[in-house]
């Protein structure tokens, strides 16, 4: 009798004895292992993107160790593999099986795509986890990305972002008038309909522009990630009103043939290490960050300020305009957005009467 007959008569006849001679079956599924590739937006050694507690390699270390080496998986940083922006397609295609970045990266393939990253005004960490888990934030983001056949999860958050370096302190709206802006995305947008001159610069590319003075200002992440650019050494101002990305996402893309091919406890795995880096990350950036922006005050003459609330004001007008054009363009978008927008104003009321008693108390000590 082969290896084959041998393990099927065996399940057959121990079915009344289940748990005893069936075990071989289970144990030659699990045997199976998976060699995967993932790819990332972002370069290599970059910490909390790439390297570091609850990043994408922490990640691999985990389900590596999870799952008795069943799922191994090879990482490759920006321009290892593939360039930086270029791992959604690859996932898509199944040329790798999994990518990390940004889903507002995708904004251009399908506008909803922002909604699962950050957009202006927006949900600070504890909202977003709680519309991604719990408000029916994943299922839609899972309905954004059928089409482009790929499993999305989070797999991490920056918390909130900093409005960034400015040569000149923004006193009144008017300052932004052809002041020339490192910003991506959408906020990016919002300023330009405010006068700002937007620039689009990869991360290397943000310190020598800001020290020439090619650029006016820049935004990049926070605290821990600008000092690392050395952002302070070229301007001294930090505005640290972060309307524009109030928690930023990072998003974990698995090609679903690749996610429908393993089984169910490998899937857990991936699911449970998946969260678990979303929570390390986020504490890790709160800490980093916490360490950082008092180094930069202390030690470095940064001075720090939010934006004055009439900027703000416009800035909120703008970002609801080009909010509200852009789901009336698009079915999908509209049922994101008033999923994101009625589960925001829901969140809000009740972070307004429990986090916020906390941050008033704080705030008249800091
Ligand atoms: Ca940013």
């Amino acid at each position: 009798m082969n290896r084959r007959k041998f393990l099927k008569s065996g399940a057959v006849a121990t079915t009344a004895v289940a748990g005893t001679v069936a075990a071989p079956n289970i144990v030659t599924a699990q045997a199976k292992t998976f060699s995967w590739k993932m790819t990332n937006a972002y370069g290599p050694g970059s910490p909390f993107y790439v390297q570091g507690p609850g990043s994408p390699t922490d990640f691999i270390k985990m389900v590596d160790t999870m799952s008795g080496g069943r799922l191994k998986i090879q990482h490759f940083a920006a321009g290892e593999l593939i360039p930086a922006l270029e791992g959604f397609d690859a996932v898509s295609k199944g040329t790798v099986e999994m990518n990390c970045a940004n889903s507002y990266f995708w904004s251009g393939k399908t506008f909803a795509a922002q909604y699962f990253t950050a957009v202006p005004f927006g949900m600070n960490a504890l909202g977003m986890n709680a519309w991604l888990y719990h408000g029916g934030g994943q299922k839609l983001w899972e309905e954004v990305y059928a089409p482009f056949d790929i499993q999305p999860f989070p797999i991490g958050n920056t918390g909130v972002q900093m409005t960034g370096w400015f040569r000149k302190p923004i006193e009144k709206i008017e300052d932004f008038k052809n002041l020339k802006m490192r910003i991506p995305g959408l906020a990016g947008k919002v300023y330009a309909a405010l006068g700002v001159d937007v620039k689009l610069l990869p991360a290397g590319e943000i310190f020598p522009a800001l020290e020439r003075g090619v650029i006016d200002a820049a935004e990049f992440v926070g605290p821990f990630q600008d000092r690392r650019l050395g952002l302070h050494k070229a301007a001294k101002f930090y505005h640290t009103t972060g309307w524009h990305e109030t928690s930023t996402v990072t998003e974990l893309a698995i090609n679903k043939k690749a996610w429908a091919s393993l089984p169910g406890d490998l899937q857990e795995i991936v699911k449970a290490a998946a969260a678990a880096c979303n929570t390390l990350s986020h504490s890790w950036c709160e800490a980093a960050n916490a360490e950082a922006l008092e180094d930069l005050v202390k030690n470095h003459g940064v001075k720090t300020s939010p934006l004055p609330l009439a900027i703000l004001a416009k800035l909120q007008e703008v970002t609801v305009q080009t909010l509200n054009d852009a789901a009336a363009k698009d079915p999908l978008v509209k049922k994101v957005h008033d999923s994101f927008i009625g589960f925001k104003s829901k969140v809000d009321k009740w972070a307004g009467i429990s986090e916020g008693v906390y941050y008033n108390e704080i705030r008249g000590k800091i």
